[in-house]
C-alpha cells in the first residue's frame, strides 16, 4: 500500500463518518415518534360538499369498499334501484341483487380497470348504465365508485327502432313474395284469363305497399313535427257525412248501415278538417272491414262541457274549455281485453290470422292517435269481444 492509497483510504472513513454525524443530527435516535395513522381513502364520502353535490345531480352514486360493502348511495341511486331506504354497509349484490354486476365490481376492484354493465332491476323496471371507476388514491385500490345512468329512454327508442326495421320488412315480404309468384306464372304463358287475374292480384299486391309505404312517410313525418295543422273553427257535421260517404260503397257491400247522431251542431270546433276526416275515414273504415254481413255503425258527437262552479250557470254552450266527444261504435267482432292497450302501437294487430284476409297495415290507427293528440285531444277505445268496439276522441271547442 503506497502513501497515496493510506491518505484516500484515510479520507474516505473520515467522509463516511462526518455523513453518519450529519444523519445522527438530523433525526435524532430517540426518542422514535409513532407513525402517523393511515389516511381514511374514503373520508372525502363524510364531506358536506360531496354529501349535496351527490344527491343534487341525476346520476346514481354509490360507494363501495375493498370489500363490496356500501359506504356511501346517493338518492337517485335508490330511485333508480327501486330500493326503499338507504342500505349502508350492506353488500352490494345484497342490495342490487346482480350477480354480473357483483362480478365486475369485484374484477375491478382486482385489477383496478374500470368496467361496466347494463341493469334491468325488477322493482324499477329501468334500464341502467353501471360504470364502476376503482379508487386507489394511494396506488392501492381501497374501494370503487359506482356511477349509475338512466338509460331507459334511449333503449325504448334503440328497441323501436328494431322493432319498425323488423316490422317494415316483415310487412314487405309478403306482398313482394306473392307478386314473384304472380310474375312467374305469367311468364310461363298461361291462358289470358288466368294471365288477367293474375294481373289484377298484382295490382292489389302492388296497393299494398304502396299503401305501407305512404303511411309509413305520414307517420314519420307527423312523429318529426312536419306535419303542421291548419286549425279552423268548423262545423262537424259537413266533415263526418264526407267520411260517410266516402266508405259507403264498401258498407253497402256487407249491408253495413251507417248513421250519424250529431248534436250541438250550432257549436264549431277548432280543428284541422282534412285530418279529422282522415281519421274519422280510419275509424269507419275499420268499423266495416271489423264488422259482420248485416252490421251497424254509428258515429256520433256530442258537446261536454267542464262541470260548472258550484251556484253559477254555464250560459255559452260553446264555451272555452269545452270539447267535443267523437265516437264511431261498431258491432263487429270486438277486440280481446289484452289486446286493447296494444292497438294504437305501430304495426299492431290483433290476431294476424284472423285479420290478414281484411288487408291493412296496422298504422291507421297510430297516425289517427297522433293527428287526434296534435289537436289536444285524445283518442281511446272501448271493446266487448264478439259484440263490438267503440273508438272516441275528444277535439277542443273554436
Ligand atoms: P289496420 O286496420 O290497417 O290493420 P289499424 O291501426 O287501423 O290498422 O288497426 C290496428 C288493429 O286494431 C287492426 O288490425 C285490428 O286488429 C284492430 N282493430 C282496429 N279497429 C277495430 C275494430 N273496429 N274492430 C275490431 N278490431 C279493430
Amino acid at each position: 500500500m503506497t502513501v497515496l492509497d493510506l491518505v484516500l483510504s484515510l479520507a474516505l472513513l473520515i467522509s463516511l463518518g462526518f455523513c453518519a454525524w450529519l444523519r445522527a443530527r438530523r433525526h435524532p435516535s430517540s426518542p422514535v415518534p409513532p407513525p402517523p395513522p393511515a389516511p381514511d381513502p374514503l373520508a372525502a364520502l363524510r364531506q358536506p360538499a360531496f354529501l349535496a353535490v351527490a344527491d343534487g345531480i341525476d346520476t346514481g352514486v354509490i360507494v363501495v369498499d375493498s370489500t363490496r360493502h356500501i359506504q356511501f348511495l346517493n338518492e337517485p341511486a335508490e330511485a333508480m334501484l327501486g330500493i326503499g331506504q338507504l342500505l349502508r354497509s350492506q353488500s352490494l349484490i345484497a342490495m342490487i341483487r346482480d350477480h354480473q354486476a357483483d362480478a365486475i365490481v369485484a374484477q375491478a376492484l382486482r385489477d383496478g380497470e374500470p368496467r361496466e354493465i347494463v341493469l334491468k332491476p325488477i322493482p324499477s323496471g329501468r334500464t341502467l348504465l353501471l360504470r364502476c371507476t376503482p379508487l386507489n388514491p394511494n396506488g392501492q385500490i381501497s374501494g370503487a365508485m359506482l356511477l349509475i345512468h338512466d338509460v331507459t329512454q334511449i333503449s325504448m327508442l334503440e328497441r323501436a327502432r328494431r322493432d319498425l326495421v323488423a316490422n317494415v320488412s316483415h310487412e314487405l315480404r309478403t306482398p313482394l313474395a306473392s307478386l314473384k309468384l304472380l310474375v312467374e306464372t305469367v311468364q310461363s304463358a298461361p291462358p289470358p284469363e288466368v294471365a288477367q287475374r293474375m294481373l289484377d292480384l298484382m295490382a292489389q299486391e302492388i296497393d299494398a305497399v304502396t299503401q305501407l309505404v305512404d303511411e309509413l312517410h305520414e307517420l314519420a313525418q307527423i312523429e318529426s313535427g312536419r306535419v303542421a295543422l291548419k286549425l279552423t273553427p268548423t262545423p262537424l257535421l259537413p266533415v263526418v257525412e264526407r267520411a260517410i260517404a266516402r266508405i259507403r260503397p264498401q258498407a253497402d257491400r256487407t249491408q253495413i248501415t251507417i248513421s250519424a247522431e250529431i248534436h250541438d251542431e250550432q257549436c264549431l270546433a277548432l280543428i284541422d278538417a282534412d285530418r279529422i276526416g282522415q281519421v274519422l275515414l280510419n275509424l269507419l273504415h275499420n268499423a266495416v272491414k271489423f264488422n259482420r254481413t248485416g252490421g251497424a255503425v254509428v258515429v256520433r258527437a256530442t258537446l261536454v262541457a267542464p262541470v260548472a262552479p258550484a251556484g253559477t250557470t254555464a250560459d255559452d254552450p260553446c264555451g272555452e274549455g269545452d270539447w267535443f266527444h267523437v265516437s264511431v261504435s261498431d258491432t263487429g267482432m270486438g277486440i280481446p281485453s289484452q289486446d286493447l292497450p296494444r292497438i294504437f302501437e305501430r304495426f299492431y294487430k290483433v290476431d294476424r290470422a284472423r285479420t290478414r284476409h281484411a288487408g291493412g297495415t296496422g298504422l291507421g290507427l297510430a297516425i289517427a292517435k297522433h293527428l287526434i293528440e296534435g289537436h289536444g285531444g285524445r283518442l281511446w277505445a272501448e271493446s266487448t269481444e264478439g259484440h263490438g268496439s267503440t273508438f272516441s276522441f275528444t277535439l277542443p271547442v273554436a
